[in-house]
């Protein structure tokens, strides 16, 4: 058997869909987004693929399928995602629509079609970076500020009134001018949604869909308040401690938004918040949860049914736990692309979270003192620093990395949220001033 995994870049993830499919006998080929003209330059023997250019990457893909059949897809962050899903349907596998996988990535037309399926939604309006701040007041504030083809909450940004508006709509002009972001050639990127601000708690979603079904694997807690001005996401804490009735509402509210959407086969990862008026979808992306905090999450085979009227019905987690035999999410996801249902899976019984360590300040990153003592913390199972040595730090908004990544696993979610609290106080980052260098234009 063998995998098509298409990713922007080759990192963790990438690895660890590579154990995966060496524990399972399958083999991988990548596709990535870069130049074609060196032969081979990584000697990954990689397609060579550029995501701006749809048709092209499609035909590539084609072609490799051609000379050696390809029996399934995995698509590694939001970019890919449309390639993925013509791609699939040319070779007659199942995955989602190109239409729903185009709908998912763009954060306006998402909006009209969760409106028209009649799920709750904020009032919004699209224009220009250069439109005037009285033309998106209207939606009334507090309202949020996106840039539409923007992701990891980069250039995402509250406003109150219209100063802050202004100011909001001036710093996404100076980041959609940067030069990475002109890269992806991406026409969306003039584009601005503004909508009304949307109260509440922040529940993540992962899910599988198996041909029109939504599995939810898990809902993640973020617990720590996002109320802006930025929004950056720090913890991620399962099981949720929401009740059993918010739970099946956002279950149901995520089923709906998949239909509306048009998605059908293939990892979804949705954000939503709740409140008193209901469960708003602020976004279902058709793709897993990204890179490290994928590390999260890991399943063990779900118990058959019993013919025992008394057995327990499994609870989150599932009674089956035997440690050992877990899997690691990137494998439930290589098994599900190869056509294994979802549902024959279940999230592992421990509670277990990560955090984002997020970026405090600009500046040059110098180093960490305390990663030991991080370590030592009951329940804490590993620090990643994923920041390098000298590199510039760009917090929020216009930055979207983190410093690095906790992980912790512990009999109760309260436990995991402590321990990854507690080892991120154990931390002390050294960040540098920036040198600004002042170039002379003389002569
Ligand atoms: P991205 O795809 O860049 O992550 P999102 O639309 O998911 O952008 O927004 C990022 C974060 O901003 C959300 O997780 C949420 O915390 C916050 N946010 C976005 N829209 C709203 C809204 N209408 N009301 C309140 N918070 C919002």
């Amino acid at each position: 058997m063998r995998i098509l995994l298409l990713a922007a870049t080759t990192g963790y993830q990438t690895r660890a869909f590579g154990e995966a499919a060496e524990r399972l006998g399958v083999d991988l080929v990548f596709a990535t987004d870069r130049c074609d003209m060196l032969e081979d330059p990584w000697q990954d023997r990689a397609l060579a693929i550029r995501f701006y250019d749809e048709a092209g990457s499609v035909a590539t893909i084609l072609e490799a399928a051609a000379r050696s059949p390809i029996d399934g897809v995995i698509a590694v962050g939001d970019r890919p995602t449309v390639i993925a899903a013509r791609a699939m349907k040319a070779l007659g596998l199942p995955w989602h629509p190109r239409s729903a996988a185009a709908v998912a990535r763009n954060k306006r037309a998402a909006r009209e079609h969760f409106a028209a399926a009649g799920l709750p939604t904020p009032p919004f309006i699209e224009g220009t970076r250069d439109d005037d701040v009285k033309h998106f007041a209207r939606v009334g504030f507090p309202l949020v500020v996106k840039p539409l083809a923007l992701s990891g909450s980069r250039g995402v940004m509250r406003a109150d009134n219209e100063r802050d508006l202004g100011a909001a709509l001036s710093r996404i002009k100076t980041l959609l001018a940067s030069s990475d972001i002109r890269a992806e050639r991406h026409d969306a990127h003039k584009l601005v949604l503004v909508e009304q601000f949307i109260e509440g708690r922040e529940f993540a979603v992962e899910a599988l869909m198996n041909r029109g079904t939504v599995d939810v694997l898990t809902i993640f807690d973020k617990p720590d308040p996002l109320d802006g001005p930025f929004f950056e996401e720090t913890l991620y804490i399962t099981p949720s401690s929401a009740s059993a009735e918010t739970r099946a509402a956002i279950v149901r509210t995520i089923t709906e938004a998949c239909a509306a959407l048009g998605l059908y086969h293939g990892p979804i990862h949705a954000e939503c918040r709740v409140n008193d008026r209901g469960v708003f979808v602020l976004e279902v992306a058709a793709r897993p949860i990204g890179g490290l905090c994928a590390r999260a999450l890991r399943f063990v085979r779900r118990a058959p049914p019993s013919s025992d009227a008394v057995a327990p019905a499994p609870g989150p987690g599932g009674p089956n736990s035997v440690p050992g035999t877990e899997i690691s999410f990137e494998e439930l996801l290589v098994r599900h692309a190869l056509g294994e249902e979802s549902t024959v899976w279940e999230r592992e019984a421990s509670a277990s979270g990560v955090m984002m360590i997020p970026i405090p300040k600009r500046g040059i990153y110098r180093g960490v003192s305390g990663l030991d003592a991080a370590r030592a913390v009951p329940g804490v199972v590993d620090v990643r620093l994923t920041a390098k040595l000298d590199q510039l730090l760009l917090p929020l908004p216009e930055g979207s990395s983190y410093l690095g990544f906790i992980f912790a696993r512990a009999a109760r979610a309260d436990d995991v949220e402590v321990a990854l609290r507690t080892a991120h106080a154990q931390l002390t980052f050294t960040i540098a001033q920036e040198m600004r260098v002042l170039q002379s234009t003389h002569g």
